[in-house]
């Protein structure tokens, strides 16, 4: 997908996102790069970027002169130029994160709560979010994100069973979450959260086209599509953990049917089955449903690779990836791949985090008709200098 500025003077909070995203992600990117690139003249471009250097957002560098003339100025993101703090509820506790726009993981800590209740969440996020912001109490923080498990919006499946989290329907997740820290909130799937972390800074960097297994506690993906997380209508689209594997298989409570691959391949199966088989007999069990999933993913989406990643022992993710070896006949059986059909990526616990922050970045600082962006004064420039500290 490609953005274009606008040329209406009321476009100028617009134009400022659209900047900055390309910096984002294309940086380290020349100012007639970006103008190409958007659509907007060099000289709209050069003003909007002596803003945004003026706020501190971003940084340039001088390129090596290529052939004769000035060598043009690189920019990119500047590290420190913003903050969020990425959280993470999911039924076996609450972890937060200060995060830098890079995505880099600046300070973390962790609560074990079985069944979190929300105030309690909220409390604890509000709590941790103000230690941690002393690790940089000069620095602007733009928002918070929270990843929490799905699916979303569905009447029978949300927040019932051992995977999903209870209480919690009807709860004004955002709304109370931005009372208690006074910071812009947002909320979002765990899976989509780290696909967005994988598509931003990890394996999937530089594809525009992937999916991403998620091995939680439940077990989810998502489809990387053009660059984007693929919502769907209600933002479930790729939830394969609740297609059935195995016919007349385990009940699932969940979601009501029989057989889904979550009651075999999870975080939840594994601790529940390894108890009785051992953690080789699970890898056994669970890995001729790993080689099944990633068939029916690549038949359905013809995906550039699957990125496979979550919260197990990284241990037993390694073993499971090479226990579904060899890979079973599919459209992705090519023999010109440029990347493999099954990429594992170890990011656990961090790709949750970096995603649910990138949520706060995303929200705040991309460009939107008829949101953030279109707003004045716009909230992206203020000094953040003048900020108070927590
Ligand atoms: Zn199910």
């Amino acid at each position: 997908m490609v953005l274009r500025g606008t040329n209406q003077e009321s476009g100028r909070p617009y134009n400022r996102r659209i900047v900055l995203e390309a910096i984002r992600l294309h940086g380290p990117i020349a100012r007639g790069e970006i103008a190409r690139r958007v659509g907007l003249t060099v000289q709209t471009v050069s003003t909007i970027i002596r803003e945004l250097e003026d706020q501190e957002f971003i940084i340039g560098a001088r390129e090596e002169p290529k052939g004769r003339g000035y060598p043009a100025t690189a920019l990119t993101l500047n590290p420190e130029g913003g903050f969020a703090i990425g959280a993470s509820v999911s039924p076996i506790g609450i972890d937060v994160a200060l995060v830098n726009l890079s995505g880099d993981i600046i300070g973390q800590q962790s609560r074990e709560i079985a069944n979190p209740a929300p105030e309690l969440t909220f409390t604890e996020v509000a709590r941790i979010a103000s230690e941690l912001r002393t690790l940089r109490p000069k620095g602007r923080l733009l928002g918070l994100g929270m990843a929490m498990p799905g699916p979303f919006d569905v009447e029978a499946m949300s927040f019932v069973g051992p995977t999903t989290l209870q209480g919690w329907k009807d709860v004004p997740i955002a709304e109370r979450l931005n009372t208690v820290t006074g910071l812009p909130a947002f909320v979002g799937g765990d899976v989509a959260s780290a696909a967005l972390s994988e598509r931003l800074y990890g394996a999937g960097r530089a594809l525009q086209e992937f999916y991403y297994l998620y091995l939680g506690v439940g077990t989810g993906g998502r489809l990387v599509h053009g660059g984007q997380v693929l919502r769907g209508s209600r933002g479930n689209a790729g939830e394969i953990g609740h297609v059935p594997f195995i016919p007349d298989g385990e009940y699932c409570p969940s979601c009501g049917n029989r057989g889904c691959l979550e009651r075999y391949l999870s975080v939840e199966a594994f601790d529940r089955r390894s108890k009785i088989v051992g953690e080789e007999g699970w890898i056994a069990e669970a890995a001729p449903l790993l080689r099944t999933a990633v068939l029916a993913i690549e038949n359905l989406f013809d995906p550039e690779t699957i990125i496979f990643g979550g919260l197990a022992p990284e241990g037993v993710m390694k073993k499971l990836v090479r226990a579904a070896e060899p890979l079973l006949p599919s459209v992705a059986a090519r023999r010109e791949r440029k990347v493999p059909r099954l990429i594992l990526s170890i990011t656990g616990k961090a790709a949750l985090l970096r995603g649910a922050a990138a949520l706060a970045f995303s929200s705040m600082m991309a460009p939107r008709i008829g949101g953030a962006g279109d707003d004045d004064p716009d909230p992206l420039m203020h000094k953040p200098n003048r900020e108070k500290a927590a």
